[in-house]
């Protein structure tokens, strides 16, 4: 094809899809509305040129094709509109298309694009690591690094623990999810699909159990807690470790919500050795999970903390935040990158922690939960091991009753259901069995109630 041909096929698609589709943000009408099956025909079009032109390692969800969406909906180029149940892995949390944000990013574009932070900087930088270092938990002095995403932000905040401790070893979780990068991937459990094929892996990361209470025989959080560290003990040594990390509540793992008092243990041990505590909370940062950070729910100070997805309601940046004599430890120009804390992403961010802020969204994220909660709980199915969660962060583990075993083939039926039906649903787990609900906390009570109402009448039909 030439370039003049890829020109005129471009120009025609936007054609199309200016025609069809309004304008997203929240003056998209917040509904269900199906026009074709899903995917539709320009959907399907459009798959065929995917498959011609991007990487077969790029995979997709739910292959409808967006061109507007806007608080909990997603209008796709069929005119279908769909409700959100993903926010795009936990990232806008505010909505998409929020007011504010697209106010704030808009202006900033016409001011200044890029000059690079660590070349000429800039003020909104700072107010960002301010907003960041004032809402991260604990009262301590603090000190916030941006970059770019949330592996970018975990590899850092690794570098930073190694550099302070000037220890090398990194302990991380069973079901961990921290990314796709080389270090990252070496942090991360799960083979298939993030690690097969891509080794040989950083050195110096040591894998331990976590607390799952579901298949944890009975532990409670105190007592898995004191396996894992006796492991630690064991295996490693305080002496030759740096940092452990985990997130508060495991995302990709399968939302995964360690019994009580297990991370509280942790983090007094971690104190005790002169090892790094980080939190990743790439995924249930930003009221989430009804408190702004899931560390707040049992009152745990993390050393440092790895922020990302919910940031900048899906422009890409992310952060470590933490205490003062840590993130200062590395040299001078040890820190950074080129688009690290960009000013678009950082207008981006002041205007949706605001957000966050003024709209409460953190009471917002609890109501969601308790929504969910209730109308998940009351599905009469032995299929169903677990409903789990906090906040707006919740899920459904699905079994075999008779066997207690995931069933992974059931969960994808549901899923391509519920898909069917116009509502967008993400799976995890590392049996892939969970289902997993991220809404937008703009979501409306009805929207939701629509969806988990699909989602009931999907399960029982599958
Ligand atoms: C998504 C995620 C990451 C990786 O973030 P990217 O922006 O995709 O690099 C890291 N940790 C957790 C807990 C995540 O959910």
């Amino acid at each position: 094809m030439t370039l003049a041909d890829t020109a005129a096929r471009t120009a025609s698609t936007q054609q199309a899809v200016q025609q069809a589709v309004p304008l997203g943000g929240p003056s998209l009408p917040q509904q269900r509305r199906l026009v074709t099956s899903i995917p539709g025909p320009k959907s399907l079009a459009l798959t065929a040129r995917k498959n011609r032109a991007v990487s077969a390692g790029v995979g997709v969800t739910l292959p409808v094709y967006a061109v507007a969406a806007g608080g909990a909906v997603i209008v796709d180029v069929d005119g279908n509109s769909l409700i959100d149940l993903g926010s795009g892995i936990a990232v806008t949390g505010v909505g998409n298309s929020a007011p504010a944000l697209v106010c704030a990013v808009t202006e900033q574009l016409a001011q200044f694009t890029h000059t690079c932070f660590s070349v000429v900087p800039y003020d909104s930088y700072i107010d960002v690591a301010e907003a960041l270092n004032r809402l991260t938990p604990g009262d301590h002095d603090k000190r916030s690094a941006l970059f770019n995403s949330g592996a970018e932000a975990v590899e850092n905040a690794v570098k930073i623990a190694r550099h302070f401790t000037g220890k090398q070893a990194v302990v991380a979780f069973d079901h961990a999810y921290h990314g796709r990068t080389n270090l990252t991937m070496g942090l991360t459990a799960k083979n298939q699909p993030y690690k097969n094929g891509f080794g040989p892996f950083a050195a110096e990361i040591y894998r331990v159990p976590t607390s799952y209470p579901l298949r944890d025989g009975g532990l409670t959080g105190v007592e898995a807690a004191h396996r894992t560290i006796s492991q630690i003990e064991k295996q490693i040594g305080a002496d030759n470790l740096a940092a452990v990390i985990i997130e508060p509540i495991q995302g990709e793992g399968g939302f995964i919500v360690p019994a009580a008092g297990f991370l509280p243990t942790l983090v007094d041990w971690c104190r005790a050795h002169n090892v790094v505590f980080i939190a990743d909370e790439v995924q249930t940062g930003f009221a989430r999970t009804g408190d702004m950070f899931a560390c707040d729910h049992e009152a745990i100070v993390p050393d440092l903390i790895c922020t990302a997805k919910g940031i900048a309601g899906g422009l890409p940046l992310s952060a470590v935040t933490g205490r003062a004599e840590i993130m200062d430890a590395p040299q001078g120009g040890g820190l950074g990158g080129t688009y690290g804390g960009n000013p678009l992403a950082c207008a981006a961010a002041l205007a949706t922690i605001a957000t966050y802020e003024n709209e409460n969204l953190v009471a917002r994220a609890r109501h969601i939960g308790a929504i969910i909660g209730a109308q998940l709980g009351a599905i009469d199915d032995p299929r169903v091991g677990e409903v789990r969660g906090r906040g707006a962060m919740m899920a459904l583990e699905l079994i075999d009753p008779a066997t207690g075993e995931p069933d992974a083939a059931l969960t994808a039926r549901v899923l391509a259901s519920a898909h069917a039906q116009g509502v967008l649903l993400l799976g995890c787990g590392t049996y892939g069995n969970v289902i997993r609900l991220l809404p937008p906390l703009s979501i409306t009570d009805a929207l939701l109630i629509e969806a988990l109402d699909v989602l009931a009448e999907v399960l029982a039909a599958s």
